[in-house]
């Protein structure tokens, strides 16, 4: 198995239209799909990601009015980083400012450098500075001009107690390279590891995290195609690893497996893509529903907070 890179990151959230506004109005990530969470259809599900939502550039969330808090902690992805230009790092900081976001002093890791904030349920994000990141990001936000927007997802971060079962699969199973230690975290890379490839392991943590409100659900890795997913569902499956079915997402196929910290890791294909059931230039207006939900759609649409595509408290 080789999966090219990260294909989206799941997170919780507890207010729709607070993660509405933060994503599309501070970040300058554009909404692709107002969907509900196939398994739990009261709960809404929002898709964030580049113009089109390529791959690696995709972000979501299960909105959830009133869940607990989370924490941190040992068997959670606890960092979700994106990349932007090495050079935009003042921009956003001098951005966030302007917004009353705060952030912490920027620091220098794997020599780029890292502003680090949190969104409005208190989930850690990263903007990590990068050189050579040829992905043109979204660029529907007027004060956000094109050449400092957000390219994609960089890395994510996850806590274990121990390194090597981790390691183990991410090496092993999931051909990937260790390719260097920063800080305590285990390096891990896919296809070379370039921005949106890459997985760190930061060990030795001892309390395990709460996975609710304002944490990561799942992580998702790239694989080209139906067929070679299936392959690797085969492999994962002859190596002793509980692996899902094949579910139909709708804009990609899945399957779901834990690695041994905890961490629930899912392979999403590349295609079909979220312009499957609306015009590209119509992403994310409206609700969704894959064809099986929408006999229901009147009494999933009675079940969800409304949500507003507007300016939000984010105008700066
Ligand atoms: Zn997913």
């Amino acid at each position: 198995m080789n999966p090219v890179g990260l294909h989206h990151v799941t997170a919780i959230a507890s207010n729709p239209q607070k993660n509405v506004d933060f994503y599309t109005q501070a970040l300058g990530l554009r909404l692709i799909k107002q969907t509900v969470n196939f398994d739990a259809p009261h709960i809404w599900h929002l898709y964030y990601g580049d113009e089109a939502g390529s791959p690696a550039s995709i972000l979501t969330f299960f909105p959830w009015p009133g869940v607990t808090q989370g924490q941190e902690g040992a068997g959670l992805t606890t960092a979700t980083s994106f990349s932007v230009p090495t050079e935009s790092i003042c921009f956003w900081q001098q951005r966030f400012a302007k917004l009353g976001i705060e952030v912490e002093t920027p620091y220098s890791r794997a020599n780029e450098d890292v502003l680090t904030l949190r969104d409005p349920d208190g989930m850690r994000l990263e903007l990590v500075g990068t050189t050579g990141d040829e992905r043109s990001g979204w660029d529907g936000v007027a004060s956000i001009p094109m050449e400092h927007a957000v390219r994609g997802l960089h890395s994510v971060t996850m806590e274990q107690s121990e390194l090597d079962p981790t390691a183990g699969m991410l090496t092993e199973l999931l051909g990937m390279k260790l390719g260097g230690e920063a800080k305590q975290a285990a390096v891990f890379e896919m296809n070379g590891g370039a921005s949106g490839a890459l997985v760190n392991v930061l060990a030795g943590v001892n309390h395990r995290g709460l996975q609710a409100g304002g944490t990561v659900h799942h992580v998702a890795f790239r694989a080209p195609d139906i067929e070679t997913m299936t392959t690797w569902q085969q492999e994962l499956s002859s190596n002793g690893v509980q692996v899902t079915q094949i579910m139909d997402r709708q804009y990609f196929k899945s399957i779901y497996f834990r690695e041994p910290g905890g961490v629930l890791f899912e392979i999403a294909t590349d295609t079909p893509g979220f312009d499957i059931d609306e015009p590209l230039l119509e992403l994310g207006r409206r609700l969704r529903l894959p064809p099986w939900l929408e006999p229901t759609r009147t009494q999933i649409e009675a079940n969800l907070t409304p949500i507003e595509l507007n300016e939000g408290e984010y105008s700066a």
